[in-house]
């Protein structure tokens, strides 16, 4: 499996701690490492916004389809389409779907099929793997949208059906 970004342990570690992830980032998305449940920073987070993976920045939920499982760790019931690739994980004496970021092969976490509708998915997200942005930020994705976006168009992502 190869994917578009490539960089070695070293330059992960470097840049994880250059841009202040949680000491255990590392370990979970570089060596798929789990964290302890009810401890990570997104684990009851709700604000609007997105969350991206902390190695390379790319998009992976919205705010909005974030639910609380009650297992301890961030669920999503939907992903950004093509963001995550999902690997068969048979580690443990279990087989699970593992998730890992499409651009530069990020462990997330696992995907089970014991969520919400309407994707009937639950995807069981460490935080350290996520970093999450609120819209005032994404402006920098899309520059120029913030100024006239105050009170215009930001209940598309959660009135729809
Ligand atoms: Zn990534």
């Amino acid at each position: 499996m190869t994917h578009p970004i490539q960089k070695t342990d070293a330059q992960w570690f470097a840049e994880l701690q250059a841009k202040g992830a949680e000491p255990v980032a590392y370990e979970v998305t570089r060596h798929a490492a789990t964290e302890r449940p009810f401890t990570g920073k997104y684990e009851q987070h709700w604000a609007d916004g997105s969350y991206h993976c902390v190695c390379c920045g790319a998009k992976l939920f919205n705010s909005g389809t974030k639910f609380d499982a009650g297992c301890g760790w961030p669920s999503f019931y939907q992903a950004v389409p093509g963001a995550i690739t999902n690997i068969i994980d048979k580690s443990h004496h279990m087989v699970r779907t593992e998730n890992v970021c499409t651009q530069c092969g990020a462990h997330l976490g696992h995907v089970f099929e014991d969520g919400p509708q309407p994707t009937g998915l639950r995807y069981c997200m460490n935080s350290a793997s996520l970093e999450f942005h609120d819209p005032a930020s994404a402006a920098g994705e899309n520059a120029k949208f913030e100024d006239s976006a105050d009170s215009a168009g930001q209940t598309d992502a959660d009135s729809g059906n």
